[in-house]
């Protein structure tokens, strides 16, 4: 039996509680409601309701989904991941990169940019690295979306990419790492399990790149999944503000994470590659 989200707990909580104080009517009198129970009530739907809020914006809560956000902290295994691709100039250089330290790493495509490269995906999937879904059109809007349009979004994605490797992916990044409670069944429904991270790198929005790598390897321990871009979402593809990730200083950070990271001990792969795989998944993905 699947194990119920935080999300559906808290709800069937709520819902009991309101309906125990309305038919047992506890403390009534003939002065009307008793307040205090009435407060705690208020509070408590309150409380669901910050949770709920911040279940959407922070992925790695699995408050709507169960989400594999890292592995254990004890592995000396790190991955590395690579979304909004792919990227004509970007990810070739980076398949270069990671072939030069053998290191698998993890790419969350979108079905939009792999049906424009389908080159680029046949690459990745040769070299043995993850190709994860990352919906096809890699909207905000995608949050907002019905059952069955957020379903046609997330299929869509898989077929192309089952299309060009003949595979289809085994794990979903929604874009921008917002969930809500209509994705669950749509992933069960078409064998996806949710694919997160533990390091967000800021390489989106920061100018900086020294400053990006200084932070990840202040912070990297055992069993983090970083999170980089080897492309845009939107606006053209691959520009990050005024910086692009066809700069060189990114592709210097990558290459001096990777052997930075290898110099302390860390395997930089890829756990829990397949659905079948369980061997650093936690039970209930
Ligand atoms: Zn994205």
């Amino acid at each position: 039996m699947t194990k119920p989200t935080p999300f559906y707990l808290s709800t069937v909580i709520l819902a009991l509680s309101g309906t125990a104080v309305f038919l047992l009517k506890p403390g009534y009198n003939t002065n009307g409601i008793n307040t205090e129970i009435f407060s705690w009530l208020t509070a408590l739907f309150l409380l669901w309701v910050i949770l709920s809020v911040c279940g959407v914006a922070f992925l790695s809560m699995g408050w709507f989904v169960p989400v594999f956000s890292r592995g254990s902290k004890r592995s000396k295994i790190v991955a590395l991941s690579f979304d909004d691709g792919p990227h004509p100039e970007t990810t070739p250089r980076l398949l270069t990169i990671l072939e030069t330290h053998k290191v698998k790493a993890a790419f969350f495509v979108t079905g939009s940019k792999a049906e424009k490269y389908p080159e680029i995906i046949r690459a990745i999937h040769a070299k043995g690295h993850l190709i994860g879904n990352h919906s096809y059109s890699h909207s905000w809007r995608n949050n907002l979306l019905s059952p069955r349009s957020l379903h046609t979004e997330i299929a869509s994605c898989q077929n192309i990419l089952a299309g060009i490797t003949g595979e289809k992916p085994a794990w979903y990044r929604p874009p921008v790492g917002l969930t809500n409670p209509r994705l669950l069944p749509v992933l069960r429904s078409l064998g996806l399990r949710v694919y997160g991270w533990s390091i967000r790198t800021g390489d989106g929005v920061s100018v900086n790149w020294q400053r990006v790598e200084k932070r990840i390897l202040k912070k990297v321990r055992g069993g983090d999944i970083i999170l980089f871009h080897d492309g845009r979402s939107r606006g053209r593809s691959g520009t990050i503000g005024k910086e692009t990730h066809t700069n060189a200083d990114f592709f210097s950070v990558i290459e001096n994470c990777i052997i930075a990271l290898q110099k302390r001990g860390f395997a930089l792969e890829v756990e829990g590659k397949t659905t079948q795989d369980k061997t650093s998944v936690p039970p209930g993905l």
